[in-house]
């Protein structure tokens, strides 16, 4: 059993090491920001969560909360997961500790993409112009940076105190972040 969490920064490229891992070890790509999208898309969750996702806030903790656990515990130990953009608060890690414990299996370790905030804002930027995504204004940029500090980045400590955490150095392009990636997991297991 091999699940991974990838952990950083908007901006620092998870999304697109998340899809890498997935192909290189077959993970069940679990990205909570795409799944809430879609969820609101196909009308299966108020439209009004919309307002949080167009604002760059987190959604509350017990709808996400609930809304994941049951989209996880479907599948946890049938398939292995890379969790992108999830979790992002210390309750939602808590949550999901509870549920590998409960199954048995061995926590996911995290891989944490580390990047300056300077770039990051400047990624993003320039992602924003030719995405279609309504959350990439640099205000609602700002707010997101600014949140992830608060209320995501302690994260790490928690993860790091774990012994589960792996950092990696997000600066440098795609395939020489993903060879890191891949020469400390191959270090870990
Ligand atoms: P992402 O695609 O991961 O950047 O997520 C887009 C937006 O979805 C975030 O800015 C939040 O509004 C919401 N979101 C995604 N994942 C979470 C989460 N784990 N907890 C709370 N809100 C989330």
């Amino acid at each position: 059993m091999f699940n991974l969490i990838i952990f950083g920064p908007p901006g620092a490229g998870k999304g697109t090491q998340a899809q890498k891992l997935a192909q290189q070890f077959n993970l069940y790509h679990f990205s909570s920001g795409e799944i809430l999208r879609q969820e609101i898309k196909n009308n299966k969750l108020d439209k009004k969560i919309n307002s949080y996702l167009n604002a760059g806030k987190l959604v509350p903790d017990k709808l996400i909360i609930t809304l994941m656990r049951e989209k996880i515990e479907n599948q946890l130990g049938k398939v292995n997961f890379i969790f992108d953009g999830y979790p992002r608060t210390l309750k939602q890690a808590k949550m999901l500790d509870k549920i590998f414990n409960e199954k048995k299996i061995k926590p996911a370790l995290v891989i944490s993409l580390e990047l300056e905030e300077e770039i990051a804002l400047q990624r993003i930027l320039a992602r924003s112009k030719d995405s279609n995504r309504s959350d990439d204004v640099l205000k609602v940029i700002k707010k997101r940076l600014k949140i992830y500090k608060k209320t995501t980045a302690p994260l790490l400590k928690y993860y790091a105190q774990k012994n589960r955490l792996i950092k990696i150095n997000g600066r440098p392009d795609i395939n020489q972040v993903n060879e890191e990636i891949l020469t400390k997991i191959k270090k870990r297991r």
